[in-house]
């Protein structure tokens, strides 16, 4: 089991909603970057956010720009952005910037921009080299690009993390692991490996359904997986979440904020955030109401509320997404703490929960702590669910 140290105490996101082509897969809120008037949405990111600046995590370390496709802003309002961001949050607080980019933008210009206001983590949509693959799911890069894109981030940027996914239509094995060894050699600090999801209203399901398309083979799926672990492991890099893998001091703080219940500020249209203690709120993800929010002459809280919708979770709630997202850490849960917050009968109930899927081989124990093990993380949503 890995252990590694959660330094964020609160961020800020923002969602970018506009790529160039809407890849099949994906149920992320996008529009067509045809749509797009860049000028307008920075001022409604800033507009939202001195609207929203309660809201805000009083202590915000980190900062990450995502999508959508966060790489194709314009210089110029990729500079507004940063600058009025850092200069609203308090610059020397920021101690991760992390922006999303796709291969095709990567440029010796496009990175300067982005480290020059303050980037220090670039994160890239690379998904596979293989161009058949990319083509099925409707990338707009190339294998090659991915590699050109790899090659300028790794002697540029210090900390540049890839995606990749497993299970694609059409992959095998030996495919996958040309894949991984690709972008290890690369020189990645940190890698998010997605088995492919079947979302609801996506092309890719569609195709599915209609018989277009055959979903990998699910034996494939967990060999794909199992070698993942091996080679990461071999190149020094330690998965500390269900899909992440990073060199020691490369996990990203930002997203660990989510596992770990703390706070953050989602701006942007179908934007999520959390108060960190009860409160959730989106965003409606629509990008016309969203700009008509933050962008008329006076915008006012009644157009606010028609978009976003908030949530007080239950302490029954609560205590499952406690659960739920410390298991997806390979720290896991602190049961010495569950059982201290939510009382001896609560404790009682997992632990009885708990000794089947141990049994099973499903979760182990180090010391008070309760993790997925390699098997267990296979079928993660089953026994995190049967544990609720
Ligand atoms: S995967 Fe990324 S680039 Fe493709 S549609 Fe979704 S957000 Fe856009």
């Amino acid at each position: 089991m890995n252990e590694y140290k959660v330094c964020g105490s609160g961020g800020v996101y923002i969602h970018v909603p506009y790529c160039r082509k809407r890849c099949i897969y994906c149920d992320f809120y996008s529009a067509g970057v045809v749509q797009a008037d860049w000028r307008r949405l920075v001022d409604a990111f800033l507009t939202e956010f001195d609207m929203r600046k309660e809201e805000c995590p009083e202590k915000t370390d980190t900062l990450y720009i995502g999508g959508g496709t966060p790489s194709l802003l314009p210089a110029k309002e990729f500079e507004r952005l940063s600058t009025g961001l850092r200069q609203r949050l308090g610059d020397s607080d920021i101690k991760e910037f992390t922006i999303e980019v796709n291969p095709e933008d990567v440029t010796v210009d496009s990175i300067a921009l982005w480290q020059a206001y303050g980037v220090n983590r670039i994160s890239v949509g690379v998904q596979s080299f293989d161009n058949r693959l990319l083509h099925t799911v409707g990338r707009l890069h190339d294998g090659e690009t991915a590699r050109r894109a790899l090659r300028l981030l790794s002697s540029r940027c210090p900390n540049v993390s890839g995606d990749l996914i497993f299970g694609l239509p059409g992959q095998n094995v030996e495919g996958f692991c040309r894949d991984v060894r690709e972008m290890l050699d690369m020189g990645v600090k940190h890698l998010s490996a997605y088995s492919l999801m079947y979302e609801e209203r996506t092309a890719l399901t569609q195709l599915r359904n209609d018989g277009r398309l055959r979903e990998a083979d699910e034996m494939d799926s967990v060999e794909m997986f199992s070698l993942l672990c091996r080679l990461t492991e071999a190149y020094g890099l330690k998965r500390y979440e269900l899909s992440n893998y990073a060199l020691p001091g490369y996990e990203s703080q930002h997203n660990s904020l989510y596992w770990y219940g703390k706070p953050y500020l989602g701006l942007g249209p179908s934007a999520h955030s959390y108060d960190g203690k009860r409160t959730r709120r989106w965003n409606a993800g629509d990008i016309r109401m969203y700009l008509r929010t933050y962008t008329t002459s006076e915008p006012s809280p009644d157009l606010q509320d028609k978009l976003i919708t908030r949530e007080i979770l239950t302490d029954e709630e609560l205590r499952e997404e406690e659960i739920m997202t410390r298991l997806r850490t390979t720290s896991g849960l602190d049961c010495y703490a569950y059982k201290l917050h939510w009382g001896e009968q609560a404790w009682k109930k997992l632990r009885y929960k708990v000794s089947r899927h141990v049994e099973a081989g499903n979760l182990c124990f180090k010391g008070n702590m309760l993790s997925l093990t390699e098997r267990g993380v296979m079928i993660s949503d089953e026994v995190i669910v049967d544990l609720f």
